[in-house]
This record gives C-alpha cells, structure tokens and sequence, in this order.
C-alpha cells in the first residue's frame, strides 16, 4: 500500500516537475497540493463544486476552474490552473461543456482521476440545435443525484477512513435532490402557460423533465445574439402564447431580453442557470437558487 502510494507521489512530483518545465519556473511553485494533508479536488464549474464540497466537506479541498462572475462556457485556464488540474487527485468535468478545460487536460494529461459527468448521465440534444448536446444536466436534480452517487464513490476511495461520512453526506444530498425534483413537478403541474422564454438555452434538461417548452433568445452560446428575423419570431411567441415574462440571468448581458421584453409589453425576471455564483448569489447554493428558479416559474407562468 506504502509502495503504491509512493509510485504515485513519485509520478505526481514528476508530472508536477515536467509542468514547471514546460511553463517557466516560478508557475509550478505556487500550487499548494504538496503542503495539503487532503486529497485535491478540482471542478470545472460550481454544479460540480458545489456536489463535491457538500459530499466531501472537510475531507477533500475542493477548486472551481471557474472563477465568480466567469461564464464558464468562456472559461480560459492559466497556467496555475492547469498545474492545479495536473496535481489534483479527482477532476470532474463534462466535457463538451468548456473547451478550454478538455484542452487542459489533453495539454496536461492529469495523474488523478477524471469523472466526465458527460460520460455517467445521458445526454440530450439541445432544443435550440439538435445536431449538439445539452450540456446542461445540472438543471435536471435527477441527473444530479446520478453525478453525486458517483463523485460520493471517488471521493470515499480517496478518503477510506472516512467512507461513513462520505456515504452519509451523498445520502442527505440526494434526499435534498429528491426533494427538490418533487417540489418542482408539483409546483409546475398546474399552469396557464408551458412556454417560458430565456436569455440563453439553458434549461432544456429542466423542461424536458418537466414538461415545459423553452425557447431561448441566444441558443446554447450565452454570447451569441438572436438575428432580427429570430428576434422577431421570438417576440411572436411571446405575443402569441400570452408569455408574460422573459428570463434574463446573472452572468449575461441582459440587452436583447430586455429589447423583447420591450417591444411585446412583458417582464423581465432572473432565472439563474446556475453556471456560476456572483456576488450577489455569494450566499446562495446551487438548492436555493433551484428553489429561486421554481419560484420565478410558477409566477411567470401561472402556476397554482
Ligand atoms: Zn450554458
């Protein structure tokens, strides 16, 4: 046991020293993973952070590719993330999500393991562009609970004096998730209206789930803007479905949501896809913001 996990210190320092190489001098000094007495946990955006930290907590150290306020489909990797990426002991990423992470680790080669979630939950295509992949499953608790049971299985192989703990942690996470998907399809049973409008397509997991219709300003790239004739046809829909509401979120300009919201006389609310946190949503978590969400949607949409 002593000898294997030698070997793999060994290989670690030397993935580590090859890092410093390649980068200059000076990068590779700053990582910390050598002074910690806990396992390394890296998460390429906080959907995943925040499932490692609440199945982890004291046990791992936990860090976000993603920093507060980034849009994580942009995401770009200094040099110090990628040797954070290079001396974690667990990865979890999707990928297809961020190509700056799936770069990173081909770059990098990690030593660590690597959970890609796109690889444990099954994928729909987008209902903006059906010839890609959603990426965004942590909108759906189910898919959640499926990435928990097995972030909750790595972390306790990492931690083996603490499996109780760890087991324990995934089960009131799950419970929590349950609770939440219930929550939802019973707030969203009973509506005036299926259709809602958002500012990027984000939520396709959630309506398929759901049973809700989602049409999006800006498709899957939160920084692409709609053309006039698809501006057009998105404020038909909302004039005609008697949509009373378009959802802008926290880390996209809201310009064009608002333009709509404008011209077809509806409101504009937030509804967080839940990418990242920001300073203003500092205290919240990926359960409250959920429960935000729910809110947002039974309002917009008449929901008794
Ligand atoms: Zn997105």
């Amino acid at each position: 046991m002593r000898i294997v996990v030698m070997k793999i210190r060994l290989a670690r320092l030397t993935a580590t020293a090859l890092w410093v190489t390649a980068v200059g001098a000076g990068l590779g000094g700053c990582s910390n993973s050598g002074a910690s007495t806990v396992p390394q946990v890296v998460a390429a955006a906080y959907p995943f952070t925040f499932v490692a930290e609440q199945v982890g907590r004291d046990f791992i150290e936990v860090r976000n590719l993603t920093s507060p306020g980034v849009e994580p489909h942009d995401v770009e990797l200094p040099p110090q993330q990628l040797a954070d990426l290079s001396d974690a002991d667990l990865i979890i990423v999707e990928g297809g999500f961020q190509p700056a992470v799936d770069d990173g680790l081909e770059q990098i080669a990690p030593t660590g393991e690597v959970i890609d979630v796109a690889e444990i939950v099954t994928l729909q295509n987008a209902v903006s562009n059906t010839d890609t992949l959603d990426p965004h499953i942590w909108l759906d608790p189910q898919r959640m609970a499926v990435v928990t049971e097995v972030v909750a299985d790595r972390v306790a192989s990492l931690t083996p004096e603490h499996v109780g703990e760890i087991r324990a942690n995934a089960r009131r996470l799950i419970e929590a998730l349950e609770q939440l998907d219930a929550a939802y399809t019973t707030g969203l049973a009973e509506c005036a209206r299926r259709t809602f409008v958002t500012s990027h397509a984000a939520f396709g997991y959630l309506a398929s789930r759901y049973n809700l219709e989602m049409v999006s300003v800006s498709g899957l790239d939160p920084t692409l803007e709609p053309s006039p004739a698809e501006q057009a046809a998105i404020a038909d829909t909302v004039t005609r479905e008697g949509v009373t509401t378009i959802f802008t979120e926290t880390l996209v300009s809201p310009a064009v949501a608002e333009t709509i919201a404008d011209e077809t006389g509806a409101r504009v609310r937030t509804l967080d896809p839940i990418e990242g946190l920001t300073e203003e949503s500092s205290d919240e978590t990926y359960l409250t913001l959920m429960r935000d969400n729910l809110a947002a949607l039974r309002e917009a949409n008449g929901c008794s």
